[in-house]
């Protein structure tokens, strides 16, 4: 166990020092009785979106609290995952001082916002299996390194690390160990989510962008402590998430078995493709995946790429990352979209 985590010690002087803007809204409580709203300069004729939005989204969260099994104050929403990712940056690592460590091939936005945020970004490759380096990455730690970015599933190879090297490095980092759990729908990994009672230095990720369908709303999710959300609370923008996103969101979280149904279609499609896959000539290897898209070695990969633009199919070419020369990433589509790309690989 963690026994000197502080997140005090963790947290930016000017963040614990700042007071938080304090919205119309959140200087008065509803006892459910019918109110004129005459303290937020609004536009008072009803349109559907003239009221501003509920700053902590407390319909949507408490459906998560039913889903996810965690409290309303252990949840941050953001306008993806990308405002939770840089919220995290700038309450915990001070610019031109603290470092953070990821573990590349990995999800390139964590390096972008330690660049916007002047954080020193120590890169720990992963090991050839994709798996996390465990003695290597705690040897790149010292007393500045305030964030740990562990994707998994990963994005590009498609894998979910080994339990027991994120379990290692949860126990032996004292900074906060943040798990992006973006592709966490498809995996057959548990949800690091039950954990977050055990570690009090675990934030977890998840967004709406992948299997719930609503990449174009931006609604992205982190779970973590009472005290880490306290703090996140403080420095968010008070209507980040809008009105348009909470109602589309609650509908489709209200309709989990819809996302169900098209997670189960989206994994046999992702069979199917896996098989086609083995039986196309100039591709080398598959490798395992936990998520919807599949990382595939293939002889020549910016020809192979060109040759799929010219059939219109655009695929994505991750070759420039390390570990992953010549590799292809292929998002699972529909099963129509999928016959097609088979159909043109097998002819290539
Ligand atoms: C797609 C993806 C996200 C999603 O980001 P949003 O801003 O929520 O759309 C987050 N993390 C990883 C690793 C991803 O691949």
């Amino acid at each position: 166990m963690n026994k000197i985590f502080n997140i005090e010690t963790l947290t930016r002087e000017s963040v614990k020092k700042l007071s938080p803007y304090s919205s119309a809204r959140d200087e008065y409580v509803s006892d459910g009785s019918e109110m004129i709203f005459l303290d937020a300069n609004e536009n008072p004729f009803e349109n559907g979106v003239n009221r501003y939005p509920d700053p902590y989204q407390r319909s949507l969260k408490s459906l998560l609290v039913e889903q996810k099994g965690v409290s309303e104050n252990q949840i941050l929403l953001g306008n993806g995952s990308d405002e939770v990712l840089d919220l995290i940056f700038r309450a915990f690592c001070e610019p031109n001082q603290d470092n953070i460590i990821t573990l590349p091939p990995t999800y390139g936005m964590y390096k972008v916002l330690s660049g916007i945020n002047a954080v020193e970004n120590r890169e720990v490759l992963l090991t050839s299996d994709f798996e996390p380096n465990v003695p290597k990455i705690l040897e790149a730690v010292d007393e500045n390194t305030k964030l740990l970015f562990i994707c998994s599933p990963n994005n590009p190879t498609g894998n979910a690390f080994s339990k027991e090297k994120v379990q290692e490095l949860l126990d032996n980092f004292n900074g906060l160990v943040v798990i992006d759990e973006a592709y966490i729908d498809f995996s057959e990994q548990e949800s690091w989510l039950s954990k977050l009672k055990d570690y009090p230095n675990l934030i977890v990720t998840q967004t709406l962008s992948k299997a719930y369908g609503m990449a174009g709303i931006r609604l992205g999710i982190c779970y973590a402590s009472v005290e880490i959300i306290a703090i996140l609370n403080k420095i968010k923008p008070p209507y980040n998430v809008n009105q348009l996103t909470q109602q589309q969101a609650l509908k489709r979280v209200l309709n989990q078995d819809a996302v169900d149904k098209e997670v189960e279609q989206i994994l046999r499609e992702r069979d199917s493709l896996i098989e086609a896959l083995n039986n196309v000539g100039f591709v080398q290897e598959i490798y395992p995946t936990d998520a919807n898209f599949v990382l595939a070695k293939v002889d020549d990969a910016n020809q192979r790429y060109q040759e799929l633009l010219k059939q219109h199919v655009v695929v994505r070419n991750r070759s420039t990352q390390p570990l992953c020369e010549n590799t292809l990433r292929f998002t699972v589509g529909t099963p129509a979209e999928n016959k097609k790309l088979i159909a043109i690989l097998k002819q290539l």
